[in-house]
């Protein structure tokens, strides 16, 4: 693996895939996934100038960011249970993977206590997949005003795992779903939702061209991970 060169190639499809949508690069944030991946890979990212992180377990990040350069961002993007928010919320700069009032309700108890205020993202289902987590759209239009009435946590816009498909053209609809979801949403609050965290290895460029804000690399970026076993939020196909 050689990754300044698998960077400078992603800056590159980004930046074509801002040009094609008529977007400014610098709207969208590579966001580097290091799940499965040891400090020194990240120490490596970190010195080629990525400061954005996303990991999906509690757990694997605690020993990592403790032993990373501190002026690294990071965000939880994987399932969150509701034993894990203490830390979770210590850890994190965001949560991108909020799917129900009773997890954002956690959130923002373990906020307070920390005197902090909690940026998340929403996650959506978009397909109704059964392997992966994430409000159904009808759940997350009906909850929004609740769980922005939540002190201690603000929602800064919403995030989806798109089914998994050899593709990507077969998934836009998806992206396409989530940005009129964010719409919709924005109407609901009356407020600005900034975020859309949509598009990984195999679908980025289809993404920023539907509108993502944040895109999760990991594998364009540090290649296979070592875990023979696939997330379960990666299984199925279209
Ligand atoms: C693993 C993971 C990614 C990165 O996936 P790649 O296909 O390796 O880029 C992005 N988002 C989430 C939620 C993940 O779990």
């Amino acid at each position: 693996m050689d990754l300044a060169t698998n960077l400078n190639n992603l800056r590159q499809r980004i930046s074509a895939a801002c040009e094609r949508a008529g977007r400014d690069p610098e709207t969208v944030t590579l966001q580097a996934v290091s799940k499965g991946q040891p400090p020194e890979v990240v120490r490596a990212a970190a010195d080629l100038g990525l400061t954005l992180f996303g990991e999906n377990r509690v757990q694997e990040a605690r020993v990592k960011i403790e032993q990373s350069p501190g002026r690294l961002h990071w965000h939880m993007i994987g399932h969150l249970q509701s034993n894990k928010c203490r830390e979770a919320v210590q850890l994190f700069e965001m949560i991108q993977s909020v799917d129900s009032l009773a997890l954002a309700e956690e959130i923002a108890k373990w906020a307070d206590k920390q005197a902090k205020t909690m940026p998340i993202l929403l996650e959506v289902n978009v397909a109704g997949e059964a392997s992966k987590f994430g409000y159904s759209p009808a759940k997350l239009l009906a909850e929004l005003s609740q769980i922005n009435a939540l002190r201690k946590i603000e929602i800064h816009g919403l995030m989806t795992v798109a089914p998994w498909s050899l593709e990507p053209e077969k998934v836009r609809h998806i992206f396409r779903e989530l940005r009129e979801l964010k719409e919709q949403g924005e109407q609901i609050l009356g407020a600005p939702l900034p975020h859309l965290s949509m598009g990984m290895s195999g679908d980025f460029e289809v993404a920023i061209e539907e509108g993502a804000t944040l895109v999760r690399l990991g594998t364009a970026l540090f290649g296979q991970r070592a875990r023979a076993k696939r997330q379960t939020s990666e299984v199925g196909e279209i």
